[in-house]
């Protein structure tokens, strides 16, 4: 059984789920492909915007709901389910209410006529998401898809099925038609399939790079278009001039938020050598104080992995950088309790020969490393095979500027760790992915560019 919620506070199974057949999928299919070319797809967007305001509203008013699914099925603490949640109806709304600006007509000039682009939808879209952002990860794909006319067939991680098919609910409740928006239960090997079939137009992977790597490589093989968002190992650069007191707060929520399984988490601290010590203590201290727990427990910071697996691979990861060397400043295991929980660790002393220092640590895991000057932590930052995300914490805004300019990854953030808006563009660079989610440039990825030319004119 592919399809489970196990409770990762009790490490109990509450619930298993039974996988699409191939005439589900068909028929999904079909109704998602049907759609498209009817007037729903085709048609004004004034009703679409509408089911999404509506959607908005819902997911508002099912906050609660929502946060206590995701605390259930992987671990996340109430009040930062609360927040996804938040985010997520800010995002619906974002595109109800600006879809028909960033999608009006735009004139190109040209000495054959009157020129201008169109946006169209494209058709159905197969989007593969992760289990971190249960309801986030969907919203990003479904929210700009209903605003064009794109439905969209999702399958979701195996360990969060009730958080899809809530979603899923949720969508149908603020009145979007059959086959507008599906949640599957499938396999990879479904997935592999529906790229081929004809009727699926594109392919939007939030993921690991093997499941990038594959559904890239088959979305390309069909001549699909692709977006593919993957992992990261972001840095969290900290300036001597840094107030101290922000760093580390911003530091602790930027590693341990979502117990650090995050994309944009901030998995490298680099810091300048002379707060280097002020920070590394202060840091260290309040790492040991995170108040760690039951994800329903309103105090609770930091929250059990979200399953076992995790666990137990970030555990075979901290022994081994440890084994090449790494010293454990604080934490470095499991901790001694049910569900499955990792201690805040933090490791320094990670030198380049040691894989750790090429490695995603996709749990409550920071490395640290101290570096003299500017031109040492941009050679820090960049020697990453992936480019996501980072912050940079300084007083001094025009150098944290050049420097965010100089460090190769799709966002840098500056005196705030990375975070997501509805209207910031989210996305990577080199082995963190390709294509953006969310803004109007998010919006323009599963798109028809249709040109239009009066010749004359
Ligand atoms: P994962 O194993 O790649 O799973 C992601 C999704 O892909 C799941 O729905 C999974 O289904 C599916 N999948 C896996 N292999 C597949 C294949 N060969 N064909 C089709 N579907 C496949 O990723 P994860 O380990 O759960 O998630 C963590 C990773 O995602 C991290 O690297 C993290 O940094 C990255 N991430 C990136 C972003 C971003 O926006 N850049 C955001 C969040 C997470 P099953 O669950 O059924 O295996």
């Amino acid at each position: 059984m592919a399809y489970r919620t196990v409770n990762p506070y009790t490490e109990q199974t509450i619930q298993e789920f039974a996988e699409h057949t191939d005439s589900e999928v068909e028929a999904a299919l079909a109704k998602a492909d049907a759609l498209f070319r009817a007037d729903w797809s085709k048609g004004g967007r004034e009703l679409r915007l509408a089911i999404l305001a509506r959607l908005s509203d819902l997911i508002t008013a099912n906050r609660d709901a929502l946060a206590n699914t995701m605390a259930e099925e992987m671990g996340k603490p109430l009040s930062q389910g609360q927040m996804e949640a938040d985010l997520c109806a800010d995002i619906a709304r974002y595109y109800a209410d600006k879809a028909d600006d960033i999608l009006k007509p735009e004139p190109v000039s040209s000495d054959v006529g009157e020129g201008w682009i169109e946006y169209h939808p494209v058709g159905v879209l197969l989007a593969v998401e992760p289990w971190n952002f249960p309801i986030y990860q969907l919203i990003r794909v479904v929210a700009p898809a209903i605003a064009l006319g794109n439905p969209v067939i999702y399958k979701h991680a195996g360990i969060v099925p009730q958080s899809a098919a809530l979603f899923a609910d949720l969508v149908r409740r603020a009145g979007a038609p059959e086959g507008a928006v599906t949640n599957l239960y499938i396999s990879a090997a479904k997935v592999a399939e529906l790229i081929g079939d004809d009727r699926v137009r594109g392919v939007a992977l939030t993921g690991s790079e093997g499941a990038g790597s594959k559904i890239g490589a088959r979305a390309g093989e069909m001549l699909k278009k692709s977006t593919l968002e993957m992992g990261g190992s972001d840095v969290f650069v900290v300036l001597d001039d840094a107030d101290l007191a922000k760093a580390v707060e911003g530091g602790i929520f930027a590693r341990l938020g979502n117990a650090g399984q995050m994309c944009t988490a901030a998995k490298r601290f680099i810091v300048q050598r002379g707060i280097a010590d002020a920070f590394t203590q202060a840091f260290v201290g309040a790492m040991q104080a995170v108040p760690m727990g039951d994800p329903k427990n309103p105090q609770t910071l930091l929250g059990p992995m979200a399953s076992r697996e995790g666990l137990e691979s970030l555990s075979r990861q901290v022994e081994e950088a440890v084994g090449y060397g790494a010293t454990v400043l604080t934490g470095g295991k499991r901790a001694e309790r049910t569900g499955f929980f990792y201690e805040p660790t933090v490791l320094s002393d990670v030198m380049p020969d040691n894989p750790a220092f090429y490695q995603e640590f996709f749990g409550p895991v920071a490395l640290l490393f101290v570096a003299d000057d500017d031109d040492a932590i941009v050679a820090l930052a960049n020697d990453s095979k992936f480019g996501l995300g980072g912050a940079i914490y300084s007083a001094d805004i025009a150098r944290a500027r050049a420097l965010a300019s100089r460090i190769e990854s799709g966002m840098v953030f500056i005196n705030t760790p990375t975070i997501s808006r509805p209207e910031l563009p989210f996305g990577g660079v080199k082995r963190s992915g390709y294509g953006r989610e969310l803004g109007d440039v998010g919006i323009k990825e599963f798109v028809n560019r249709k040109l239009v030319v009066v010749a004359g004119a």
